[in-house]
């Protein structure tokens, strides 16, 4: 019988933030995939637990897959953990899942911390529906993509960043955000754990120095605007705009007729039979 591979949450930061079902797990399972093995030998050793641990990382996922699927094919029980959070957000686990669902192998979720989650319930910001970026791209094009996709989303917006490029990212945001509420959610779970909120602006002016792990929060765009926003655009552009999300010509075509309260028909013969 094959075995289950485990993806299993850890702390963010306080360690009493692991769950009793994640204990169990990492009791019983054969082998434990970390992504710094130092680092989880310090939450084991913490829970006094002794297990077998291998390194499986972004930069060895793809090696490191085959020989796991291989032990799950062969019937051991994996847990994959990453240094902390849950794993597959921004860290490792999603090309494994991938791959085990091929192998027909049982994915079972251990469910505990997520910085991104617990950032957005104590932000303030709308809960309701958000936008999870993660780290933006470093490459320019596709790091202004990202920031065109933030301008334009109606959700709050969760972005990841590392907090010797806090100040750049937030200068970089500045002139899309304009007066919408920013909030950086810094050390969650930590002693020094805090919540700096205001303008973009009134943010860049308390966070400078600022050290350890944050997340940026960013209000979505008024509705109202997006609606007006888009009929300011020329109907090719607003095309564009839903093609560029990935959405099938009849899709877009639905879309654009009910942003402008017109017909589907009048869309069709104002652009889609002249392409
Ligand atoms: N998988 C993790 C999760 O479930 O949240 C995220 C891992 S990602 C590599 C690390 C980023 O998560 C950090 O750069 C920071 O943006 C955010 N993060 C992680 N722990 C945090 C904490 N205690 N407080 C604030 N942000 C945190």
């Amino acid at each position: 019988m094959r075995g289950n591979l485990y993806l299993v949450a850890t702390p963010i930061g306080n360690l009493e933030d692991i769950t009793f079902r994640a204990l169990n797990v990492l009791k019983k399972v054969d082998l434990i995939a970390a992504e710094d093995t130092r680092n989880t030998l310090k939450l084991l050793n913490y829970f006094e637990i002794k297990k077998t641990l291998i390194s499986y990382h972004r930069h060895n996922e793809e090696i490191k897959k085959d020989n796991i699927i291989e032990q799950l094919k062969e019937g051991k029980n994996i847990a994959i953990v990453s240094d902390a959070g849950t794993p597959g957000i921004s860290d490792p686990g999603e090309v494994l899942v991938r791959e085990a669902i091929r192998e027909n192998i049982n994915i079972i979720p251990v469910p505990g911390a997520c910085a991104a989650i617990n950032a957005l319930i104590c932000s303030g910001l709308d809960t309701t529906e958000f936008l999870f970026i993660g780290f933006l791209p470093l490459n320019k094009k596709l790091r202004n993509d990202k920031i065109e996709e933030i301008k334009n989303a109606t959700q709050t917006i969760i972005v990841y960043e590392a907090p010797h490029k806090l100040e750049k990212t937030l200068i970089d945001l500045k002139d899309i955000l304009e007066n919408r509420k920013v909030v950086i959610a810094r050390e969650l779970t930590k002693i020094h754990e805090e919540f700096i909120r205001g303008t973009v602006d009134e943010v860049i002016e308390k966070s400078c120095d600022l050290k350890g792990e944050m997340i940026i929060l960013i209000e979505g765009r008024e509705k109202i605007k997006q609606e007006n926003y888009l009929n300011n655009m020329t109907i090719e552009e607003h095309y564009n705009y839903y093609a560029k999300k990935g959405l099938e010509k009849k899709e877009i075509i639905k879309k654009i007729a009910k942003d402008r309260n017109v017909s589907k028909n009048e869309i069709y013969q104002q652009f889609i039979n002249k392409k």
